[in-house]
C-alpha cells in the first residue's frame, strides 16, 4: 500500500450520511460473549500453525507459492467450512517487470449466505486481505503483508461458522427470514496482486481489488432484486492490512463508517477492561474512538479498498499506521511477529463480526465456554 495525501471534497454529503448512519443496528456482545471469543492460539504458530506456518513463504502471482497459498485456503474452506461457497475470481495483467507475459491475479472468494435468499436479497459483511507477496526483494514474506490478516480471517470464518448455522435454523423454524436487513451473509475475500511489482502506480497495484471491482459493478442482479449488484450488497468493506507487529496504530480516517470504527473500539476496550487480551501495548490499537468531526479528511492510505470505495462501498480499514518498521524488508517474517498481538487482533475481528452479525440471538451457554 502507499501513503497518499488526499483532501475529500465530499465533506456535506459525507456528513449527512454519517448522522444518517445506523449506529446501533445490534446488540452488543455481553461479557459473557466476549470471553468465549477464542484467540486461535497455537494455529497462529510461525513453524507448524494450521493457520498461519503455511502461507509464511513467498506468493508471488505466477509462482508456485501463489499456488500453495491457494491450495491452503481452498483447502481449509472445502474441509472444514463446507457451508461456504468457494468462488475464484480469476484476471490476468501485464506487470512493469514481467514484460509480455500475461500474470495470473485470482481473488478468492468464500461466502455464506441464509440459505433462503436468492441472489441480491442479503446484506454482507465483507472481511478483506490480500493474499500475495511483494516481488522483490527476493524472497520476501510478507508476514504483516498479510499473511496475518488472511490467516486472522480464517479465524474469523471458523468461529463464527456455527453460530451461523444455529442463527440460520432458528430464523428458519420462527419465518423471520425474508426481510433484507436481517438477512445477513458474510464473504472473505482473499484479493491477488495488491502489491506493486516495479513502484506504486495505479496501474501497478491492487491488480486483483482493481478486476473485481470492475466486473462487480457491471454485475447486474436480477430486476427485482433488493440490491443492484454486489458492490450495492456490502454492508462494510473491512480490509485488514499490515497487521502482527507489537504496538500498532489503526486510525479512524473515514467518517462516513467512524460509528463502525468505534464498535470495534469499544469491542478493545472492553476485552482489555475484561482482561481478555494478551498484548501490553503503549496505547489501544484503536486510539481514534473519540476523534473529532472536523479532523477527518486529511490523507488516507492507498490499498485494496480503493476501486471499491470509488464506487460507493463502505469502508472500514484496519491497517497500522505507522507502518510497522519491518515493512517491505527482509525482517517482515515470522520471527518478527509480536503473537500475542497476532491473537488480540484475532480476538477483537472475531468479536466484531459476531457482533455485527447480531450473534446475542444465539448466545453460548455456560457449557460452551471451550476456547480454540
Ligand atoms: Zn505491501
Amino acid at each position: 500500500m502507499f501513503l497518499a495525501r488526499i483532501s475529500l471534497l465530499l465533506q456535506p454529503l459525507v456528513l449527512l450520511s454519517w448522522l444518517a448512519s445506523p449506529a446501533s443496528a445490534y446488540t452488543a456482545l455481553s461479557d459473557h460473549f466476549l470471553k468465549f471469543v477464542p484467540s486461535g492460539g497455537d494455529d497462529f504458530d510461525i513453524e507448524n500453525g494450521k493457520l498461519l506456518a503455511p502461507i509464511l513463504i513467498p506468493r508471488v502471482p505466477g509462482t508456485p507459492g501463489q499456488l500453495a497459498a491457494q491450495e491452503h485456503f481452498v483447502n481449509f474452506f472445502r474441509n472444514e467450512l463446507p457451508s461456504w461457497s468457494v468462488e475464484w475470481f480469476n484476471s490476468t495483467g501485464k506487470t512493469p517487470v514481467t514484460g509480455d507475459r500475461d500474470i495470473p491475479f485470482q481473488n478468492l472468494l468464500f461466502k455464506r449466505e441464509p440459505p433462503w435468499v436468492q441472489e441480491g436479497q442479503s446484506n454482507i459483511l465483507t472481511l478483506v486481505a490480500h493474499y500475495d507477496s511483494k516481488i522483490a526483494p527476493e524472497g520476501f514474506i510478507g508476514a504483516t503483508d498479510s499473511a496475518v490478516p488472511c490467516a486472522i480471517l480464517m479465524h474469523v470464518a471458523r468461529t463464527i461458522d456455527r453460530f451461523v448455522t444455529q442463527m440460520h435454523d432458528e430464523m428458519n423454524a420462527l419465518g423471520e427470514g425474508g426481510t433484507v436487513p436481517m438477512d445477513m451473509g458474510i464473504q472473505i475475500l482473499l484479493l491477488d496482486g495488491e502489491e506493486a511489482f516495479l513502484q506504486w502506480t495505479e496501474t501497478d497495484s491492487l491488480y486483483g481489488a482493481r478486476a473485481l471491482a470492475e466486473h462487480w459493478e457491471t454485475s447486474h442482479f436480477p430486476a427485482n432484486s433488493f440490491y443492484k449488484n454486489p458492490l450495492d450488497q456490502i454492508s462494510m468493506f473491512v480490509l485488514l492490512d499490515l497487521l502482527g507487529s507489537a504496538n500498532p496504530t489503526v486510525t479512524s480516517p473515514f467518517l462516513p463508517t467512524h460509528w463502525a470504527y468505534r464498535a470495534m473500539a469499544t469491542i478493545e476496550q472492553r476485552m482489555r477492561q475484561l482482561n481478555l487480551l494478551e498484548s501490553n501495548p503503549k496505547g489501544p490499537f484503536l486510539p481514534d474512538a473519540e476523534k473529532d468531526i472536523s479532523s477527518f479528511g486529511r490523507g488516507m492510505v492507498e490499498d485494496d479498498h480503493i476501486p471499491f470505495m470509488r464506487r460507493g462501498v463502505p469502508i472500514l480499514h484496519l491497517i497500522a499506521t505507522p507502518f510497522p518498521s519491518v515493512w517491505h524488508t527482509m525482517s517482515d517474517d515470522g520471527a518478527h511477529l509480536d503473537m500475542p498481538t497476532v491473537r488480540d487482533w484475532a480476538r477483537i475481528v472475531t468479536a466484531f463480526a459476531l457482533e455485527w452479525l447480531d450473534m446475542m440471538e444465539v448466545e453460548p451457554k455456560d457449557e460452551a465456554l471451550e476456547k480454540t
